[in-house]
This record gives structure tokens, sequence and C-alpha cells, in this order.
């Protein structure tokens, strides 16, 4: 399983438990087998609190992820399942364990909110952590990675426009809008990129004729359902938006 949006700890219990696994289906003659069996029995049916042995952290492992039951019938009766299906099962067990912590820390942080967006944890999601689409798209395009990078610091709220700051700071100077720059003013309203956005409204016509109504969610890709082709052709406009923004500000700046 590569280790992807998993923290390093759940990559660890997904190696421990698969392990575990793999000593407790060698052949019955094997001493590796006798002894974990051997040290197994006091921690699973004693509750035997003994030194922090490996074995001792693995079964630790088994409990975090509430297979207990599931393992210690597979021991009592010699039934094991497939090394395949155990692979397959303690992957989705750590997934979704994965996409519960992101769940839980979006949740708690309001300055998370804006990940569930973009980020395989929304409610109803389970199986494997996709990746987010943007950074799919870099991968398959390299030649697009500045302009996905642009995406995501959009989408995640990690960009620099003038709402972040206080009172008449915060309106857009750009333009004669009196608007703060918010990211719905630089996307959709203010002045300076009308001929970007002429261009933008060519592709986002093609989803709004067929139902979806909110461009936020097409240009961002929030649901996934604009092709990639289409998430490069918007990834290049804002691109270019961006970059025209900043050199503006220089320009206004003086420098
Ligand atoms: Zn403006």
């Amino acid at each position: 399983m590569p280790l992807g949006m998993n923290s390093m700890t759940l990559r660890i219990d997904y190696d421990m438990l698969l392990m575990l696994f793999g000593l407790l289906t060698l052949p019955i003659s094997n001493i590796y087998k006798q002894l974990t069996i051997t040290r197994l029995i006091p921690i699973i049916f004693f509750k035997e609190t003994t030194w922090d042995s490996p074995i001792r952290q693995m079964w630790d492992r088994v409990r975090k992820y509430n297979l207990t039951e599931l393992l210690t019938n597979m021991i009592v009766n010699g039934i094991y399942l497939t090394k395949g299906s155990w692979k397959r099962f303690i992957k989705l067990e750590v997934n979704d364990k994965q996409r519960a912590i992101y769940r839980t820390t979006c949740n708690t942080y309001r300055r998370h909110d804006v990940c569930l967006n973009i980020c395989d944890v929304k409610d109803g999601a389970t199986g494997p952590l996709r990746p987010c689409v943007w950074w799919t798209l870099a991968k398959m395009k390299p030649e697009l990675l500045t302009q996905c990078k642009t995406m995501m610091r959009l989408a995640t709220d990690s960009h620099d426009f003038r709402v972040k700051n206080d009172g008449i700071n915060s309106t857009c100077f750009l333009c004669d809008m009196f608007e703060i720059e918010t990211l719905d003013h630089f996307l959709f309203s203010c002045t300076n990129f009308s001929d970007e956005r002429i261009k933008l409204a060519k592709i986002l016509d093609k989803y709004s004729s067929n139902g979806l109504t909110d461009n936020k969610n097409i240009i961002f890709n929030f649901n996934g359902n604009v092709t990639y082709s289409d998430m490069a052709g918007i990834s290049n406009i804002i691109h270019v938006m961006y970059i025209k923004r900043a050199k503006l500000i220089s320009q206004y700046a003086g420098n």
C-alpha cells in the first residue's frame, strides 16, 4: 500500500497487521508461528499486560481497528482469509480511519473547512482515499504543475486576497468597484480580468448547459465531474489571471 495520503502511523499499523497475519498463516510446524501463538494466548484470553513486545504491539493494532473478534475466530478455528482478502480488508480499515481523522480535523478547525471540498473526505465517501483531482492532473501532465498549485492555493484559501485584511484594507484596489477582494471578486467581478473571463465562460458554459450552476464548483472541480482536458484549460486561464494580478499589484506599489 503506497503511503499516499495516509500518515506514517497508519502506514505502520497496516504493516503490523500484515506481518501478524503472515506469522499466523505460517504452517503449524513453523517455530515463528508456534512462538506467535504462545505469546498471543495470554494477551488475548487472559488480558495479560506484559511488556510492550512486538507481538503485543501488533495485537494492540488489532484492537485499535476492532478486529479482535475476527482474528480470534480465525486463530481458534484455524480458517484464515486469503492473504489478498486480508490485505484488501485492512487497507480499507486503515483508509477509513485516516478519512475519519481528516474529517474530525476539518470539522474541529474552521480554517480547514475548505479542505472538505477538495479532499476525499465528504460524507458517504468510503474505500481507499483518492488524491485530490488537481494533484492527479499535475501527475498526469507535469507541465501543468504550477497551474495546479495555483488552483490548490485558491481552493484551499491559501491565497493573499485582501479579504484577509481588516476594514478598508480588504477592498480591491485594482479596480474601481469598491468590493472586498474575495475569491469570488477575483473570479467573477474584478474588471481587470474581463478578457480571461470570456475564455473561461466558454468552458463553464458546457457544464452550466448540463445543469451545473455553481461556477466555483466547476472551476475547482469540487464534484469531480469536469474532464481533465477542461481542468487543464481552466487552470491555464486562472493561473494567467493570478499572475496578472500579482503584476498589477507590483505596478501599483511601484516595484
Ligand atoms: Zn477588483
